[in-house]
């Protein structure tokens, strides 16, 4: 072996969420594992400039909301202000603290972080260029792509962080802007909406798609319109952005909503409309590892056309989220190992939004799953007739469950109120156990609790709510 040569079992090129769960599986597995990360710190996007940072300025939002509101708790808090350095402080500590618990993992399961550009470089073969420094060549049986991928602007506006902000440039912010207009209202764009709504800037959201947080259901995104709506912040849906000009006080956009014209004008521009793989430059010419519209294609093992090449997260055409990615990294891994590990069932992702309120859900829309053919009932419970909620002067939403008549199968779980991204777990176990509603009746749900709005859901599809 040459000076510039090493050799490990599986090299996962990659440390997000993806990566780095994928690494210390295949080393509980026995196999003597490598992660390649050009970033100074292992994480990814979740957690430097995705989950873990915009989840710190939603809660300290959420407690500046709280401060505020202190006094109808008979709590009397005074000269509640947002201090934005402090908020930035904590969020990098609290990031921070995250990568180094993932050092921590790959030095407790052995796993070793080669720093640099990682790329194929033939089969088995894997090439580490680190920042000015000499390529290492690692040779590798078996690899795991776990590139991730990067935020995607709009065709001739150009990110210049500080009128037009990428998610990456709102995570940053020194000064709070006294309007934002933030476009795309997927999870991402809500979460700012809020976030920048609650320190105190005049939000206006903009969505193409009819309504908000298009990808779930439409009862979702229609409540939480009402609902931001509440908090001051305008959204228009419809509207098809078709100008952005910057000047030095800030950003003019011309648009088409049903037909009319509308212009809007802001201090900043939040671009929030999806990002796009990173499959470049990693060595993917020549090999069987096929692409379609830059994802890598993969069967349900996370294999690519190439043998013993792996890809896993966000650079895969499915959901684009950190718990997916993770679990497709174990997969990945698992049958790299031999074994046979179940597949994804895509169907069975929790997806939720960090909102003030919060949304969640899991499995099949209402749609969807009369798509599908189901024989669709519906059970509905509103946050306003659980006593948990009025404690916390939290009304707003409800637990829905979408299930199926002959049966009795959970399809889906929506919820929209408060801890909604906690409350959906009980969703996802009803899910994976193929509960029926029948069974979340018999669950005994403790009182006073939030989660006794599922109970009550599950026996809404019975007709007999007891509160309701
Ligand atoms: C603002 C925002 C908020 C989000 N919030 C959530 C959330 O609340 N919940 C959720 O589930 N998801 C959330 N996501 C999505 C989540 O961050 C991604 O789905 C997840 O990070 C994907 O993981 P990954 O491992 O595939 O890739 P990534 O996390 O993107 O990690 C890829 C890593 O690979 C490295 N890399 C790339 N190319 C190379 C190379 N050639 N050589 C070496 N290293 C390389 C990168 O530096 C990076 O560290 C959010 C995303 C954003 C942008």
């Amino acid at each position: 072996m040459g000076a510039s040569e090493t050799r490990f079992d599986v090299t996962v090129i990659g440390s997000g969420p993806g990566g780095y769960v994928a690494a210390v599986r295949a080393a509980q597995l026995g196999m003597k594992t490598a992660v390649v990360e050009m970033a100074p710190l292992p994480g990814g996007t979740c957690l430097h400039t995705g989950c873990i940072p915009t989840k710190a300025l939603l809660h300290a939002a959420d407690v500046l909301e709280t401060a505020r509101d202190a006094q109808k708790f008979g709590v009397r808090v005074q000269g509640v202000e947002l201090d934005l350095d402090a908020v930035r402080k904590y969020k990098e500590k609290t990031v921070t603290s995250n990568a180094k618990g993932v050092e921590y993992l790959f030095k407790k399961n052995g796993v070793t972080l080669l720093a640099g550009r990682g790329r194929l470089a033939g089969r088995g073969r894997v090439e580490v260029t680190p920042p000015g420094g000499k390529p290492l060549l690692v040779l590798s049986p078996k690899v795991v792509l776990a590139t991730g991928s990067a935020i995607r602007g709009l065709s001739g506006v150009l990110f210049d962080g500080e009128r037009i902000l990428s998610s990456d440039d709102a995570l940053r912010m020194k000064a709070l802007p006294a309007s934002m207009i933030v476009l795309g209202a997927g999870a991402v764009g809500v979460e700012f909406a809020s976030i920048y709504a609650s320190f105190g800037s005049k939000v206006t959201l903009v969505e193409l798609l009819p309504r908000i947080l298009p990808l779930e259901d439409a009862a979702l995104g229609t409540e939480l319109e009402r609902a931001l709506a509440k908090r001051g912040i305008v959204v228009h849906t419809g509207t098809r952005v078709e100008s952005v000009r910057r000047d030095d006080r800030g950003v003019r956009l011309e648009a088409q909503k049903a037909g009319a014209s509308l212009r809007l004008e802001a201090e900043t521009l939040l671009v929030a409309v999806g990002r796009r793989p990173l499959t470049e430059n990693l060595g993917l010419e020549g090999t069987g590892v096929r692409l379609d519209r830059g994802f890598v294609v993969v069967d349900t093992m996370m294999r690519t056309g190439e043998p013993d090449v792996y890809a896993i997260g966000d650079i895969v055409p499915t959901q684009a989220l950190a718990h997916v990615a993770s679990h497709e990294g174990i997969v990945a891994v698992e049958h790299a190992a031999g074994l046979l590990p179940h597949a994804i069932d895509y169907d069975r992702i929790p997806s939720c939004t960090y909102s003030r309120p919060e949304v969640a859900s899991i499995g099949l829309s209402e749609e969807e799953a009369r798509r599908r053919g189901h024989d669709v009932v519906i059970g509905t419970f509103p946050f306003s007739a659980v006593g948990k909620a009025k404690i916390l002067d939290e009304r707003a939403g409800f637990v829905r469950i979408i299930a199926e008549k002959k049966y009795d199968e959970v399809l889906g779980v929506q919820i929209l109120g408060p801890h909604a991204t906690e409350l959906i777990s009980e969703g996802t176990a009803a899910l994976s156990l193929e509960a029926t509603c029948a069974s979340l009746i018999e669950a005994i749900h403790a009182h006073p609790t939030l989660a006794e709005a599922m109970g009550e859901a599950a026996l809404a599809v019975h007709g007999r709510a007891i509160h309701m």
